[in-house]
């Protein structure tokens, strides 16, 4: 980890601003999804990334609105082509 030197308090709610610098150096968007973890005592944020539905692997492609990654977009093709 990275010390930035920003201390935030957290509301009521438990939210918190993320220093916009932060958020510029990451390439955060407005509204940016953002998958919340936990390692040991940590709170780590991730922009969220589109999992495949099969194996939960990053996904790369996108058919009748699912996501699927390369490997099971070709297992898919392949087992369409044996039939
Ligand atoms: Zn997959």
């Amino acid at each position: 980890m990275t010390a930035t030197g920003y201390v935030r308090r957290t509301d009521h709610l438990g939210r918190f601003v993320i220093p916009r610098s932060i958020r510029r150096d990451l390439g955060f968007e407005d509204h940016q999804p953002l998958a919340i973890g936990v390692d040991g005592e940590a709170i780590v944020l991730e922009k969220e990334v589109p999992r495949c539905v099969i194996c939960s692997a990053p996904a790369t492609k996108e058919f009748a609105g699912r996501s699927l990654c390369a490997d099971c977009l070709r297992g898919l093709i392949e087992l369409g082509r044996s039939r």
